[in-house]
């Protein structure tokens, strides 16, 4: 089965409530609109991704950084060859992982994506996700959504809809709640652009997985002469209001002091608030929205674990890394 059948499967899964959501941000997204809306990854603040004012709205509703550019989504790989150059890497990686939580860059059809959305680059960033919502309501507008997180820049990412409500819920006309995202994180970032593929932002689809389906050696940021990064990456990101630490669970403060810890196995010494996850999946999943409790729990500092660097546990550790501002 392939990438589109996939998406159609998916998007049958629909509700009717869910549908009704569907078509009211469906007309949002045409009239030049925002609507937040759930992916697999976390929630996403979307917009009309042809329409430059559209997306304009998006950067200033975030208060986002106007070079950092914006993942285009779509909902078949005929709307992604309309926006940019599909080559044999991408097909491969479309028809493998798609819809998923991987986004591939390439290069644009600068007459057709607004400056604006590619953040000035002539290359653009699009991935088909794998949540029903987001793909019947790009199927519905019948346009490509551009859609960063919907959380206001720098703060961690929304992965559910009430986080979404208290932090812009004023400033958009429709958060649809489809509940807790599965993932957690972000999508993985692959740029496709030259030889060999380079991820630029770890995410769902591991390297390895990548290395597979692709079999040739996918490349890391550092792994090059010259670097090659995603223009998100130079900014703050999913920074808690607390200061954040990461530490191994052997190496965590012995003193009584008022700090929290999570992770995956318990800490050495004794925290005022411990969260302790099942697995990495768990930990991945849950990151963003425990950040944010904690920030309510009275607790000065949060300690985090160290996770394995292993399938979606590299995602986890980027994630970790810089909401620690390290
Ligand atoms: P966000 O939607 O906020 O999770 O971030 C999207 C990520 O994709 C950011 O790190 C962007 O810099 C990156 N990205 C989007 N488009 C491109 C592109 N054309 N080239 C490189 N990175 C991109
Ligand atoms: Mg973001």
């Amino acid at each position: 089965m392939k990438a589109n059948e996939r998406a159609k499967l998916k998007i049958q899964s629909l509700t009717l409530n869910e549908t009704a959501e569907v078509e009211k941000g469906a007309e949002i997204i045409k009239r030049g609109g925002l609507v937040a809306f759930p992916t697999e990854t976390v929630y996403g603040l979307g917009a009309n991704a042809l329409n430059a004012a559209a997306v304009a709205s998006i950067y200033e509703t975030k208060g986002r950084p106007s070079d950092n550019p914006l993942i285009l989504h779509v909902s078949s790989v005929e709307m992604a060859a309309e926006l940019v150059k599909i080559n044999d890497m991408a097909i491969a990686l479309m028809e493998k992982f798609w819809p998923g939580p991987l986004s591939v860059v390439l290069p644009v059809y600068e007459d057709k994506v607004p400056p604006r959305t590619r953040g000035g680059l002539d290359t653009a960033a699009v991935r088909m996700p794998d949540a029903a919502i987001a793909l019947a309501l790009i199927e519905k507008s019948g346009i490509p959504i551009a859609a960063p997180s919907a959380n206001i820049s720098g703060r961690p990412s929304p992965t559910d809809a009430e986080t979404i409500r208290r932090e812009i819920g004023k400033k958009i006309p429709l958060v649809i709640d489809g509940g807790e995202t599965k993932f957690g994180v972000e999508s993985t970032v692959v740029d496709l652009t030259g030889k060999n593929a380079v991820i630029l932002r770890p995410g769902g689809v591991s390297k390895e997985m990548l290395e597979a389906a692709l079999a040739a050696k996918v490349l890391l940021p550092q792994d090059q002469n010259i670097i090659k990064r995603s223009p998100g990456t130079r900014y703050r990101h999913y920074a808690p209001l607390l200061p954040l630490r990461l530490c191994k669970a052997g190496d965590t403060p012995k003193d009584n002091g008022n700090w929290a810890w999570i992770g995956t196995s318990h800490p050495s010494g004794n925290p005022k608030v411990k969260v302790l996850f099942q697995n990495t999946g768990e930990y991945a999943k849950e990151l963003f929205r425990t950040l944010r409790k904690l920030e309510e729990s009275g607790t000065e500092i949060i300690y985090a674990e160290i996770p394995d660097d292993k399938g979606i546990g590299s995602a986890l550790k980027d994630r970790l890394i810089r909401a620690a501002g390290e």
